[in-house]
């Protein structure tokens, strides 16, 4: 039996693969009795669709493979907290343990900005465990978003460098 490090590392993978397609780096993989049954990443800006976030799509590929919506005896794992969408889609499928990384303060439905996991009105709750490696998580994200910052900021420069010239 792997640890859960080894399996959030695998997780990590996938975020780093989202960040060569310059997306949002997020990766998510659900593992079943020892075996990670599916893995993905997040694919919103490339297929320019709302519920490609990494988690919700690996749960549509662990359905796929189980031939089955319930995820029964699955954890999930995933290096960014689950926001709303995602956390109902854990609900729905009935993923009992997930494991996430890095906190989302702006969209968590996790535990940060509420814990939709933990409904005592729903009839599913999951087990979440929060902070695994949560600092290679974090640091995926803050510099993926810091490289973009100085882009944006490079990019103007060469628009004002470019105004410049034609008005010389
Ligand atoms: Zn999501």
């Amino acid at each position: 039996m792997e640890t859960d490090e080894y399996y959030m590392k695998i997780a990590i993978e996938e975020a780093k693969k989202a960040e060569l397609l310059g997306e949002v780096p997020i990766g998510a993989i659900i593992v079943k009795n020892n075996h990670v049954i599916a893995r993905a990443h997040n694919m919103r800006e490339t297929l320019q669709q709302p519920t490609a976030h990494a988690e919700h799509l690996a749960i549509e590929r662990a359905a796929k493979v189980l031939g089955s919506w319930r995820l029964e005896d699955c954890t999930l794992y995933v290096t960014l907290e689950p926001c709303v969408m995602c956390a109902g889609t854990i609900v729905m499928s009935r993923i009992p343990y997930i494991k996430y990384g890095a906190a989302d303060p702006k969209g968590g439905c996790s535990g940060s900005l509420m814990n939709l996991l933990n409904q005592p009105d729903f009839n599913h709750r999951a087990q979440v465990e929060s902070g695994l490696l949560e600092e290679q998580c974090g640091d995926l994200l803050r510099n993926f978003f810091r490289k973009l910052r100085e882009k944006k900021k490079s990019d103007k420069r060469a628009i004002l460098n470019h105004e410049s010239d034609l008005l010389e």
